[in-house]
């Protein structure tokens, strides 16, 4: 990494944010909204952290290097706000597909009656599962995306998801007979890149699965870029500076400020600190966990993938893994240190929605696997293997491939240690208190410097909200009203 101090400007800004992921611009936004004159500093030549579009296998194929399924962004509170001009949602007919052995699937489509009605024996849990939570979605995806600790508004809702949502998903399963809808819920729960048999795995298959009800799993037309371009569109309208290729390894680096914005992990804020972070609030941060890191592979196809289940073919986001007993597995054998030999993928072919990004006729397509963190391990063959058992003669379409091992998702992201690409573990405590056991999750014990990245509630995914809470706490502490 390269350190190239900023300079000074001529007269201060009243705010820095430090990293231009999603959530540092949403932080940044947020403050220039209320008046304050805010510089962004990112170190990579490009804004956008998690959001970033580029030709990565062939020119002419726009893929995502990160983030490409935006259910996070389309119930965020901050984006609702933000209204990001210029950015078209492109939404599939199916929110996601789970292809089985034998050319079946299970998929979530239209209302949560519509996909219990083909889940067999299984209509009934499905809609006892997701009905309640579907029916008050505005109400509990807005608790959840806050700061977990805010009092929620309807105590006996949230009462009723968390009943839902604390255990594993191995035992919410258990509601279910069917292979179709047991693997449906394990691929959701899946996303925690935790053991499914661990407490805290259920929430995301709620979360998640809620979320495909009420607004579907779209794509960005153009790719998730244009998320950016809108932020940086409406930052320069409020007079805000965005610097590029500027690394920051010490607060000191930074121009004098009312409020600093770091979109890091708490590993960064550490060393960038250095000895202006108390001991016992350093020996809390060095316990925060990071978890297990993903490898992800990207191709360009000269067609659509040839899918055997017909609901996979009609979809962005397939989940990949076979039945919840290989799913949960494959996810305990990478929580052990091990690459799994067919390992779950997430499998994102944004094409079928949103053709701009490839030459007519022609598609992009990635998948990410989850293996131990730092891993360097090239998982291509594996997760093609995958892909073929489920759609026979995808390799005779492949044009051309770009591979990113673990190391090399941190590289493009230091957010991502060790390859997490969710900047801290999905653990039970982490998914309530984040990074630390406090309150006062944004902000850390130099006054005026907060922490805005996904290593703070509500944790990763593009829906802006950790910056938005970050940048709403130091509004509050300057006494401006919101
Ligand atoms: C392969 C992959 C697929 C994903 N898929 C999805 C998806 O489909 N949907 C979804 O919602 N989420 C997805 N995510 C997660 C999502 O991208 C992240 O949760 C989100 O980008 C986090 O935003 P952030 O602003 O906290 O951090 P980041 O987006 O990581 O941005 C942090 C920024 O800060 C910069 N930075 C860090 N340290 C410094 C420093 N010292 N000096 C200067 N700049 C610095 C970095 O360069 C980076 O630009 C995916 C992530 C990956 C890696």
């Amino acid at each position: 990494m390269n350190s190239t101090p900023p300079q000074v400007r001529d007269s201060s800004p009243d705010a820095v944010v430090v990293g231009s992921g999603p959530n540092g611009l949403a932080a940044a936004l947020t403050l220039a909204r209320a008046d304050l004159n805010v510089a962004v500093y990112e170190g990579a030549h490009t804004p956008g952290g998690g959001c970033r579009t580029e030709e990565l296998t062939l020119p002419g194929f726009f893929s995502d290097v990160c983030s490409t399924v935006h259910p996070l962004l389309a119930v965020s509170p901050f984006f609702a706000r933000a209204a990001l001009p210029g950015v078209t949602l492109r939404t599939p007919e199916v929110a996601f597909a789970h292809p089985l052995d034998g050319g079946r699937a299970a998929a979530v489509s239209g209302s949560v009656a519509e996909t219990a009605a083909t889940l067999g024996t299984d209509a009934r849990a499905y809609r006892r599962l997701f009905g309640p939570i579907v029916d008050h979605s505005d109400d509990v995806l807005d608790a959840v995306l806050a700061p977990l600790l805010a009092p929620p508004r309807h105590p006996l809702l949230m009462a009723r998801f968390g009943l839902r949502a604390l255990p594993p998903l191995t035992w919410l399963a258990r509601a279910f007979r069917s292979d179709e809808a047991r693997a449906l819920l394990a691929g959701l729960g899946a996303h925690s890149i935790r053991p499914l048999t661990e407490p805290g795995t259920g929430a995301f298959a709620v979360l998640l699965g809620t979320t495909a009800h009420t607004v579907g799993w779209p794509v960005v037309q153009g790719g998730s870029a244009r998320i950016v371009d809108s932020l940086l569109d409406q930052l320069a309208g409020a007079g805000a500076e965005v610097h590029t290729g500027r690394w920051i390894t010490g607060l000191d680096q930074l121009p004098t400020s009312r409020v600093t914005m770091l979109d890091v992990a708490p590993r960064e804020l550490l060393s960038m600190a250095g000895d202006r972070i108390p001991a016992r609030s350093a020996r809390a941060l060095n316990r925060y966990k990071y978890g297990s890191g993903v490898f992800k592979i990207d191709w360009a196809l000269s067609g659509p993938v040839p899918w055997a289940a017909e609901a996979c073919r009609r979809t962005a986001t397939i989940h990949l893994g076979g039945t919840l007993e290989q799913i949960t597995a494959s996810e305990a054998e990478v929580a052990a240190g091990h690459h799994p030999a067919r390992p779950f993928c997430i499998v994102v072919q944004p094409t079928v929605s949103d053709p701009t990004r490839a030459p007519d006729g022609k598609h992009v397509l990635y998948a990410y696997c989850h293996v131990p963190p730092g891993s360097k391990v090239d998982m291509s063959e594996r997760i093609e293997d995958q892909i073929e058992r489920f759609a026979p003669g995808f390799r005779d379409l492949v044009i051309g491939r770009h591979a990113m091992v673990a190391t090399e998702i941190e590289r493009h992201s230091p957010n991502y240690v060790g390859g997490d690409i969710n900047a801290g573990a999905a653990t039970l405590r982490q998914t309530i208190f984040r990074p630390t056991v406090t309150a006062r999750p944004y902000h850390t014990p130099i006054p005026g410097v907060y922490l805005c990245s996904s290593s703070t509630p509500p944790g990763g995914g593009v829906h802006g909200m950790c910056g938005y809470g970050a940048a709403r706490a130091a509004i509050k502490d300057l006494g401006i009203a919101p």
